[in-house]
């Protein structure tokens, strides 16, 4: 028989897989001695049984959940239902990866009529009981039975207006028994059974609600933004509650053993006394910082300090830490490696190397590379920011510059995006998860409420979103849509900015500049480059982009898509004219006015990388997109071309494909046109050949794409080798050029044995190959991508990240075959992927030469590869 159920004591940090994050550090606190209030962990098998029987637990999980808490019944020496001391927990949630704010958690579970009194007596405190019973009610109902909490914050201000109070705290014991029997029949209203009183009913109840708030909406989002499988399934932590909210000995509080926004070594955090967890999570009452501690009760100030250490020194990580102290005794609810901004896990990864803790490859994995996005992103324009009016000050939570129209929930933030392009700021009270899709979609994130570890400032850090928090000037109409501030309203599509790192907000838009980043950037990537293996490109097809790549460490150019150099509008009349010429004679006429901007172009890229290779791939895209479509536009090119219009427009009409993505783009072009690649050739070697003689020292690479045919290759390598060797032996200079091609097409990676013998690299162009394999326009797939995450047929987007199993098997294949003809090919990756973490992984561990991506996610690749090259050395 499987165990699905194990004591806090049976665990130990290891067994992460099966207990959750949150379940095996529990484990190990115990393990390690740590003050824990004890329970046990349903396992994430359990969950996954759970939904492989339909949604519902077996008799075999309830008996073993049964033993697990008779045993810490005994070990707390506390019963459930108990009249005199009754046993209450929580359940909570927790996966194998951190997914904060996503799932499902109840507090104060095993109340009932008869342990509320029993808890009353026990504490002495009938006023706390009722409120304990109260809250229960309200969560079990919200969590369990979904019911929303509404329902019941209505009786509790109906009953201070009666009372005549502002705060919950000044209603007296009486008022919260009354509310509770008002609670009691609201919930029989509602669900037309009273409410469960045997606390075994009710534990199973809320097992089963942690299991399916797995497979909530926000929980899926949260995965498939995080890439965690959903098979992984959830633990749910059973734990003996402790209360923080027992009188002015007792308090409760979220700590960070370094501070999460800078990284640096200071203890960090908040708690607020005479109060619940929820309480410091929802931001409903704003928390004293956890310096103020030390004068409120030295003597736990110093013990938890103490601790606070021990966990950090045992984990070697940056902790982030829930304790409640109860009538003046300290627990630990949880601890893990803390979520931190990408400034303070550089900073972190540092500081652990230099105290002698962690090696530099163990300090490498501390910093997750696509937060590294956050450092390379915008700041305001100083200038701009200049006349611009600070409307109020709230927390820093989540660093970088954000500007955007403002909205007031997550479907109009949603809707703003999709209707206008324009970048939103998403202003609530405070957020919940539900507003996950709202924050995911906007630029910056405002709230009125809520601390450093509220929800907003966790979950925007985590997604390296800008974000300030707890601006309690604010005040919000959510009803009308406008929120006012220092006299000045605001509704909804007005702009204002918000600097995350100062908590600064602004009253209108601001300009933002490129990022600038620090010394502990240079420092992570120097070792990341120590590291790594495979070499990190860039996609750039101008001197511009290839300059920033170039200062973000790219290591030459991966993929120059020359016909981004057609559009242009000075270069747009002489290719319509190459396009429409009715002859060869023409068309070289066309071709000719090109040649000398295409050969600037090359020699402005040469120059930008300073010698590192240049791939430059040959025309791709459908020509008709370079012919006009307006009248206008039509008459222009026909007077200039000397054609009449309805010559052009014949022209223009036959060019139409009805697929254009599978028409005549590519190496067709060139089948069709030998003289666009004998002009692109003469370009790459005439440039190479001028700054070559300048003294940079260059191997143009010449990639031609879409071939899933050897012969179309040969054919047309046969067009750029007489071109290129016949200027090359005219110039005298000693150059050296490689040919090879784009593996996009299916069959190019089938056939990848054949192709090798004429290419002398490789590049995946995994954007059309996961198009191709998958029969997906990589235009429409996104409209209808969302029904298949809904439906668990896909978890992620395979236009994002590779799929190993499909694509991932053709370019293994072609990387075998490719290498077996010719063991020296080089192998590199130039679609979208290549700027993704777990692609660039994929790529190393397939034994690629180099990832190529565009600029701003060179950083990100570097420190991928090196991820990869530690976990799987090459
Ligand atoms: C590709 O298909 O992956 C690629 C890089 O080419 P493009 O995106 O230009 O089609
Ligand atoms: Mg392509």
């Amino acid at each position: 028989m499987s165990k699905y159920v194990y004591l806090f004591k049976e665990g130990d940090q290891s067994m992460r897989n099966l207990l959750g994050g949150k379940g095996a550090n529990l484990a190990e606190m115990s393990r390690l001695g740590l003050p824990v209030p004890q329970g046990f962990t349903v396992t994430t098998e359990a969950c996954n049984a759970y939904y492989d029987a339909g949604k519902t637990i077996s008799d075999d999980i309830i008996k073993q959940i049964f033993e697990a808490l008779a045993a810490t019944e005994k070990e707390m020496g506390k019963k459930f239902g108990d009249s005199e001391e009754p046993f209450l927990v929580s359940v909570r949630s927790g996966s194998r990866a951190s997914m904060p704010g996503m799932m499902d958690t109840i507090l104060n579970l095993g109340l009932n009529n008869v342990s509320v009194e029993g808890l009353a007596k026990k504490t002495n405190n009938p006023r706390f009981a009722y409120d304990s019973y109260r809250r229960f009610i309200q969560m079990f109902s919200d969590v369990v039975m979904d019911i929303p909490k509404s329902n019941y914050e209505h009786l509790l201000e109906k009953m201070k207006e009666a009372k005549g109070v502002e705060a919950d705290t000044d209603l007296d014991a009486n008022d919260l028994k009354v509310l509770v029997d008002q609670f009691l029949v609201k919930y029989e209203q509602l669900k037309g059974q009273p409410f469960p009183q045997d606390p075994k009913e009710q534990l199973i109840e809320a097992i089963t609600a942690v299991f399916r708030s797995w497979d909530n909406p926000r929980a899926n989002t949260y995965r498939r933004l995080n890439q965690i499988p959903y098979d992984w399934g959830t633990a749910v932590n059973v734990q003996g509650m402790v209360f923080g909210n027992m009188g002015e000995d007792s308090g409760t509080g979220v700590a960070f053993s370094r501070n999460p926004s800078t990284g640096e070594k200071e203890l960090y955090g908040e708690y607020l006394f005479n109060a619940q967890g929820e309480d410091v999570v929802a931001g409903i009452r704003t928390p004293k910082p956890i310096a103020e501690l030390e004068t409120d009760n030295p003597a736990l100030y110093n013990e938890f300090v103490k601790l606070v250490d021990t966990l950090e020194n045992h984990y070697k990580d940056m902790q982030d830490m829930e304790f409640t102290i109860e009538q003046g005794k300290l627990y630990f609810l949880q601890t893990r490696n803390g979520k931190r901004t990408a400034q303070a896990a550089l900073q972190i990864a540092i500081d652990l190397v230099n105290e002698g803790v962690l090696t530099k490859e163990e300090a490498l994995l501390k910093v997750e590379p696509k937060q590294l996005d956050t450092l390379l992103h915008p700041q305001f324009d100083a200038d701009d920011l200049a006349s611009a009016e600070v409307l109020t000050t709230g927390l820093n939570a989540s660093p970088g510059a954000a500007t955007g129209r403002v909205a007031f929930d997550a479907d109009r933030a949603r809707e703003m995006v999709a209707e206008n392009k324009q970048p939103v700021i998403l202003v609530r009270v405070e957020t919940s998860p539900e507003d996950i899709e709202g924050m995911i979609v906007a630029s910056g994130i405002l709230t009125a409420r809520g601390g450093m570890t509220s929800h907003a400032a966790v979950v925007a850090r985590g997604m390296g979103k800008c974000c300030v928090s707890g601006a309690s000037q604010l005040r919000i109409d959510e009803e009308n849509k406008t929120f006012t501030v220092n006299g000045q309203t605001f509704k909804e599509g007005d702009w204002i900015s918000l600097d995350g790192s100062t908590g600064k907000v602004y009253n209108k838009q601001v300009k933002t500049v490129d990022a600038t980043v620090s010394g502990n950037f240079g420092t992570i990537m120097g070792w990341a480059d120590e590291v790594r293996k495979l070499d990190v490109r860039a996609n750039a097809d101008n001197p511009n982009d290839a300059s920033v790549a170039y200062e973000y460490g790219a290591q030459g150019i991966g993929l120059c898509r020359t016909e981004h150099m057609f559009f242009e509008e000075s270069r747009i009349a002489a290719m319509r004219e190459m396009i429409v010429a009715p002859n060869v004679e023409a068309r070289e006429k066309a071709l000719a006015k090109l040649l000398p901007m295409q050969r600037e172009d090359f020699k402005g890229l040469y120059k930008a990388m300073k010698g590192y290779a240049v791939t430059i791939r040959y025309l791709d895209p459908p020509l008709h997109e370079f012919l006009p479509t307006q009248k206008d536009d039509i008459e222009a090119l026909a007077k200039e071309m000397n054609m009449s219009f309805e010559d052009l427009h014949q022209v223009i009409e036959s060019l139409h494909e009805t697929n254009p993505m599978l028409g005549h783009r590519g190496v067709r072009l060139s089948v069709t046109y030998p003289e666009i690649a004998r002009m692109q050739t003469q370009a790459v070697i005439e440039a190479a050949i001028e700054v070559t003689k300048e003294g940079l020292t260059v191997v143009p690479e010449i990639m031609i794409p879409l071939v899933g045919e050897v012969r179309e290759l040969r054919t047309i390598k046969k067009v750029v080798v007489e071109t290129a060797d016949a200027i090359i032996k005219a110039s005298g200079v000693d150059l050296k050029y490689l040919v090879g091609t784009m593996i996009e097409i299916p069959r190019a990676a089938l056939l990848a044995d054949e192709i090798a013998k004429e290419a002398e690299f490789f590049s995946f162009g995994t954007n059309d190959l996961t198009q191709m394999t998958f029969g997906f326009s990589r235009d429409d797939a996104a409209t209808f991508l969302g029904d298949y995450y809904e439906q668990k047929i896909f978890e992620e987007d395979p236009f994002q990240h590779v799929d190993q199993r499909g694509v991932g098997k053709l370019m293994k294949m072609a990387s075998t075959l490719g290498r077996e003809a010719r063991p020296n090919l080089k192998l590199g990756i130039c679609g979208e992927h290549g700027g993704d973490p777990s692609s660039v992984e994929f790529c190393h561990n397939i034994g690629l030469s180099y990832v190529s991506c565009s600029p701003f996610r060179v950083p990100i690749a570097r420190l991928a590869a090196a991820h990869a090259q530690i976990k799987n050395p090459r």
